[in-house]
């Protein structure tokens, strides 16, 4: 059986334009004859203590109000130096939802810190009734001293890769894709899909 027998429809349930682009690149090649829809419904209250967990908080929302298999992530940075914040809470750190407040909060708090590493990491879930499918994965690197290249989202000018002598906003989508967190997680995913 493929995915595509079981799960001809699967909603993607997220609210960021960024992760939904990034999803739908990742997975479309992946998944053929799956027809992909955006989900941006309510928002329900991430309360999880990981990022599993508010990965499955969101994809049974969207299921449960879609009545389609819904798959959702949940992803942050894990700053070594940081005991692991902003982890799960990385999309609200500073407070205010911006991107941009988040890097300032993260550089400031790392401006005395020789130890730069950080990795991000993405939790998948697909959920459709009773049926769980369920991953996590990372991507080790460094938190840089300074914003560096204008593609990505999120952290990404602040992440250089293991490996790499740019940051992860310097990458195209391509080559951020394939070696990513969030490009490990749903390959496996939908090999799980697959199976
Ligand atoms: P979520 O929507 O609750 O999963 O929030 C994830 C947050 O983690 C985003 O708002 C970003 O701040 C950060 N993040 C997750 N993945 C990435 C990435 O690939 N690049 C840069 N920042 C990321």
């Amino acid at each position: 059986m493929t995915a595509a027998d079981r799960f001809p429809r699967i909603v993607l349930a997220t609210g960021n334009a960024h992760k939904l682009a990034e999803l739908r690149a990742i997975l479309e090649p992946l998944l053929p004859g799956v027809e992909l829809i955006g989900y941006d419904g309510p928002s329900p209250v991430e309360d999880g203590a990981t990022f599993l967990a508010n990965a499955l908080i969101k994809a049974t929302a969207a299921n449960a109000a879609t009545g389609l298999p819904a798959l959702a992530d949940d992803s942050g940075i894990a700053v070594t130096a940081l005991g692991g914040a902003p982890g799960i809470h990385s999309a609200r750190y500073a407070g205010t939802g911006r991107d941009d407040d988040n890097r300032a909060l993260l550089l400031s708090r790392m401006a005395d810190e020789a130890d730069r590493r950080a990795h991000f990491v993405c939790a998948a879930v697909l959920v459709a009734g009773d049926e769980r499918y369920e991953v996590e994965a990372e991507w080790p690197g460094e938190v840089l001293r300074e914003p560096e290249g204008d593609g990505g989202f999120g952290y990404d000018p602040l992440f250089q890769p293991s490996g790499e002598h740019r940051s992860a906003a310097a990458m195209t989508a391509e080559e951020k894709n394939a070696v990513s967190h969030r490009g490990t997680a749903f390959r496996a995913l939908a090999a799980q899909l697959d199976a």
